[in-house]
């Protein structure tokens, strides 16, 4: 599975092009899930632009309520009325710039399955937290926090997207086996609570993915796809990197 995080990025004309662009080059068909997550304004117009391909569209965010006195928020329940299938919990971004914790990304979590979307939860630690030997800490605690509002069986309807914060956008990507080894972490956790949520769990990685590394990191073991930020604005880049997951 290969994700495009779109950002806050793009005007309605440019990604009308870029999602016609996408689709007509995987016109012959993928292997791979392929899902597109435009800003909430683009989805409607991303929506009829992949309409009859089999490119998914997915939001880059939801509110953990479905409706009331919340200004600004978007409810996941009106994500599935625009035809969302997926919806980003948990960005790093999200995380670091507003301030959400992981009992908040958990609610969101909730709230995106109770109307029957797909949440890509991530997960990640910084560079600080790497270079302190926290990786795995962090990254069982912003998986407990989920498993603890959710239970585990809920992971088998959720994607997990493993995305040191440090590689995001930096151009630093993780090494296959830096990555892979997160990875085969958050499979074994999961594992130890339920072997069969863990067999079928997709976890994708994300950071700095671009054509040239694509294929090595998705031939590790544990890693199922990836989240893709800058390279999913390039068409061309993008869906080479869907050829690397097929
Ligand atoms: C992201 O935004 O989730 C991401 C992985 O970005 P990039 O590919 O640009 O590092």
């Amino acid at each position: 599975m290969v994700a495009g995080n779109w950002k806050l990025n793009g005007s309605v004309a440019s990604v009308e092009a870029l999602a016609s662009e996408i689709v007509s080059e995987l016109r012959a068909g993928c292997a791979a899930d392929v899902v597109v997550c435009p800003v909430f304004v683009h989805l409607h117009n991303v929506r009829s632009c992949i309409a009859s391909s089999q490119i998914k569209l997915g939001a880059q965010n939801a509110s953990a309520q479905s409706s009331g006195a919340f200004t600004g928020e978007v409810s996941a329940g009106m994500l599935a009325e625009c035809g969302c299938e997926y919806v980003i919990v948990g960005h790093s971004e999200r995380r670091e710039l507003y301030g959400e914790s992981s009992d908040e990304v958990a609610d969101k979590f909730v709230a995106v399955q109770s109307v029957g979307l797909c949440p890509i939860l991530c997960v990640g630690e910084t560079l600080e937290q790497r270079e302190g030997g926290e990786t795995e800490n962090v990254v069982a605690a912003q998986l407990d926090a989920v498993i603890e509002a959710s239970g585990v069986a809920a992971l088998s309807r959720a994607v997990v997207a493993y995305e040191p914060v440090w590689a995001i956008g930096t151009g630093k990507t993780a090494t296959p086996e830096e990555a892979q080894a997160v990875h085969a972490f958050i499979r074994a956790k999961i594992a130890s609570l339920d072997s069969s949520v863990a067999t079928s769990v997709r976890i994708l990685y994300g950071g700095s993915v671009k054509p040239s590394n694509a294929s090595e990191l998705f031939s590790q073991d544990d890693i199922d796809g990836g989240l893709i930020g800058g390279a999913s604005l390039q068409s061309a880049d993008f869906v080479e990197i869907c050829r690397a997951a097929e």
